[in-house]
């Protein structure tokens, strides 16, 4: 087995795993994330719909007693009406009247409280109406965009399956110890288990800490994998893997 070929191939074999592990975490954490909160801003712009809702409903409760309040006035007048024939003396007669005079002014009072709510209603329900309209759109266009986000997740599934194939068929020429020692990193290590070394710089490129000659020295003979002692990545050497 020659150790540089199988780096070669562990390079491109990296590029589509990291292509596929970009893939998977747009699926599984950016796009329902996206979806999440596309569906709290949905249900934030509904609530306030169904608060102009519940105060329109608020005023037709208050119509509707205020309404009730009337009719049982108006019954009572026609009441101390019919009464007031029916009284002996002039000291209850005048009494009735004045009876009767406190109840037309309660009605007074609460016809001017009606038409005060009607208005109110009328004000409401134009703010109602205009949040609605508003809340439709609103609605209309965040499913279109969630609808955009699932259509992405098929597609990302598709080019997923697509590249999952392709990796199949490259993972058959590689040797098996290699190919594990690779997949561990790359489970473990955020989808990357290579790491290039800056040979002018002495530096892993991944992370950036110093990679001493002696390492360089190491990967160079090609006798076994050698990791980053930082961030435990297979090290390897662009310019000699691309110079075979
Ligand atoms: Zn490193």
């Amino acid at each position: 087995m020659d150790l540089k070929i199988e780096l070669t191939k562990l390079v491109h074999l990296q590029e589509l795993d990291l292509e596929i592990y970009k893939l998977k975490n747009e699926k599984e954490n950016e796009i329902p994330e996206q979806l999440k909160q596309l569906q709290s801003q949905l249900e934030k712009e509904k609530q306030k719909v169904v608060s102009f809702e519940q105060n329109l409903k608020a005023l037709q409760v208050k119509r509707k007693d205020k309404e009730i309040d009337l009719a049982s006035k108006e019954e009572a007048i026609k009441k101390a009406q019919t009464q007031l024939y029916q009284l002996k003396t002039n000291k209850e007669y005048q009494a009735k009247l004045a009876e009767i005079a406190s109840i037309k002014a309660d009605i007074s009072v609460l016809e001017e409280e009606v038409l005060k709510i009607l208005d109110d209603i009328e004000k409401e329900e134009k703010k109602y109406n205009e949040e609605k309209e508003k809340f439709l759109k609103e609605e209309k266009k965040i499913k279109d965009e969630q609808d955009k986000l699932k259509e992405k997740i098929k597609e990302i599934d598709n080019k997923i399956l697509q590249l999952t194939q392709q990796r199949q068929a490259k993972i058959k020429e590689i040797d098996l110890d290699i190919l594990a020692k690779y997949e561990k990193l790359l489970n473990t290590r955020q989808g990357i288990a290579m790491a290039a070394v800056d040979i002018e710089n002495e530096n892993c490129k991944v992370c950036n800490m110093r990679v001493t000659a002696q390492k360089i020295n190491e990967i160079k003979m090609y006798k076994e994998l050698i990791l980053c002692e930082n961030c435990v990545r297979i090290l390897y050497i662009h310019e000699d893997l691309t110079a075979q």
